[in-house]
């Protein structure tokens, strides 16, 4: 089938009707403008009563949330960032879970006026990688010392359904022995970022064992998600993205993630979006978004758009739009990229982001060539603005008192979906993830560090060992004699032990 003809096929009306209420979608423009201009000039104990909510791992309602986007005075902002910080660690501790992208195709069908791989862009040097050479990227990534991947598609027949899961069954069937020679490094949880797709196509991801299914809305703006994506494309039908996610909890996937790219439209209605998209999940299946990115819009090759947008998001609006969304969906994960510049990374990370990427390369093959951005602009999506090496960036965080994890136990020990939220909100998952992540920071520091990043994690880890030691929590589950023997079998070489 040619290109035009399979995207006709893709989209099945009937699993989008399927969602809506009364023949309408959840975004509600008229609305969520009026809830922005009601709550207008907020109170010091409006805000305050909302912050404790927050507090309660409770998601806010679109009027808190509204309330929350109108704050200007400085004091009532400075309060929302340390409540953000006490969201995080109360759900997630003082850690922070790396990742890191792979892309295995830049075929696409689209013409999302932002992106490097939109169909028209000729400068574009197209590729989708082979199996081989899927291992071959997927071992310079191990290499690195990852644990986690999240692999990005463009959206064409040449890399569908059947595509993605055969590359994801690839993924993880990548073993490398550890650079001491000490046992070996895996890819233990592949996420996939990835074009809608109906149900059928979504089960057949599941069944090879996906992580979590990511897309992200661009725009939650009706009008706006038209300007940008032409209607003749898969990606025009604003509502087949729009319930992407539903799908996916429909087809058993219920580890979901969803985001909006910032600057093409005014960033509080994103916000409104987001959560709205967040409660609309939590009303149909009963399990809200597994994490929430907020991706900056980057300069693409040859996108004019996405340099000039009147909607481009300053340093300031990010920051405060990231406690805002730390605070309106309390139990997310966060997701912070390369794509912002290495000091506001850093300090999004202190606002309450929970996972970030690392070593990160855009372009098609370049790990395992060991290709830098410069080395070939007209493969890659769009520019990054943090370039830090995996192991620089976990030296920092550590400095810094953040213990990196690589932990996938959650979801391989069925805590995902309904299950982890339960847990999160109530600050369950995040003692498991402790542990999870000493152990495998425990794995990193002995098979990937580098003599300094080696020195500061070892303090540090003595302190979380002390911390849990001393946590009545892990004596009363009576965690801690499982916890130690791990400890110690990882030590002395052993791998891939979680709890
Ligand atoms: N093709 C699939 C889709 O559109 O859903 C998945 C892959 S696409 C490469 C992943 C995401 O990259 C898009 O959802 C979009 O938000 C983001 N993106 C596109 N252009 C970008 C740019 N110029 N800067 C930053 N992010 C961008
Ligand atoms: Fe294609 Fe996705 Fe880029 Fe749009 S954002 S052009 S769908 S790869």
């Amino acid at each position: 089938m040619n290109a035009k003809d399979w995207a006709a096929a893709v989209i099945k009306q009937d699993e989008i009707d399927k969602y809506l209420v009364g023949g309408k979608d959840f975004i509600d423009e008229g609305k969520i403008y009026e809830e922005l201009e009601k709550q207008k000039n907020p109170d010091k104990q409006q805000v305050r009563d909302i912050l404790q909510k927050s507090l309660d791992i409770k998601i806010l309602t679109p009027a808190e949330t509204a309330l929350l986007l109108n704050v200007e005075d400085p004091e009532l902002l400075q309060e929302m960032r340390e409540t953000a910080l006490q969201v995080k660690r109360k759900v997630y501790d003082n850690r922070i879970v790396f990742f890191a992208p792979l892309y295995l195709s830049n075929v696409c069908v689209n013409s999302c006026k932002y992106c490097g791989f939109r169909a028209e862009n000729k400068e574009e040097k197209r590729h989708v990688l082979s199996m081989d050479e899927v291992r071959a990227e997927t071992a310079a990534v191990i290499d690195e010392g990852h644990k986690r991947m999240i692999a990005v598609y463009g959206e064409h027949p040449l890399s569908g359904a059947d595509y993605i899961a055969d590359s994801i069954s690839t993924i993880y069937s990548v073993k490398r022995t550890t650079p001491t020679g000490n046992g070996f490094n895996n890819i233990r949880r592949v996420n996939v970022n990835a074009a809608p797709m109906e149900i059928a196509d979504l089960k057949k991801l599941w069944r090879v064992g996906i992580g979590t299914y990511q897309v992200f809305q661009e725009t939650y703006n009706h009008e706006r998600y038209a300007e940008l994506h032409p209607a003749n494309t898969v990606k025009g039908n604003y509502r087949w993205r729009l319930y992407a996610l539903h799908r996916a909890m429909d087809a058993g996937i219920d580890d979901v993630a969803m985001g909006a790219l910032f600057g093409l439209y005014d960033w509080k209605f994103e916000v409104m979006g987001l959560l709205y998209h967040a409660l609309d999940l939590e009303r149909q299946f009963g399990i809200g978004p597994h994490t929430v990115s907020f991706p900056r819009m980057q300069p693409a090759p040859g996108s004019f758009l996405s340099e000039h947008s009147p909607y481009l998001v300053s340093d300031e609006a990010t920051r405060r739009l990231v406690t805002v969304l730390r605070l309106a969906i309390p139990y997310s994960g966060l997701i912070v990229t390369c794509r912002e510049e290495a000091g506001l990374k850093r300090e999004l990370i202190h606002l309450g982001c929970t996972q970030t990427d690392a070593s990160s390369k855009l372009g098609i093959g370049a790990y395992s060539q060991k290709l830098k951005q410069e080395d070939n602009p007209d493969k890659v999506q769009f520019m990054l603005g943090d370039q830090h090496s995996l192991d620089e960036e976990v030296k920092l965080l550590a400095e810094d008192g953040m213990i990196t994890s690589f932990c996938t136990a959650g979801y391989r020990c069925g805590r995902t979906g309904d299950k982890i939220m339960n847990l999160l909100e109530k600050g369950v998952e995040g003692k498991f993830c402790k542990l999870n992540a000493v152990l495998t920071f425990r794995e990193y520091l002995n098979d990937y560090a580098s003599p300094e990043t080696r020195a500061v994690g070892e303090k540090l880890i003595e302190q979380e060992l002390r911390e849990i030691e001393n946590t009545p929590f892990f004596t009363d589950k009576k965690l801690l004699p499982t916890f130690r023997s791990y400890y110690e079998r990882i030590a002395r070489g052993e791998r891939d032990l979680y709890m």
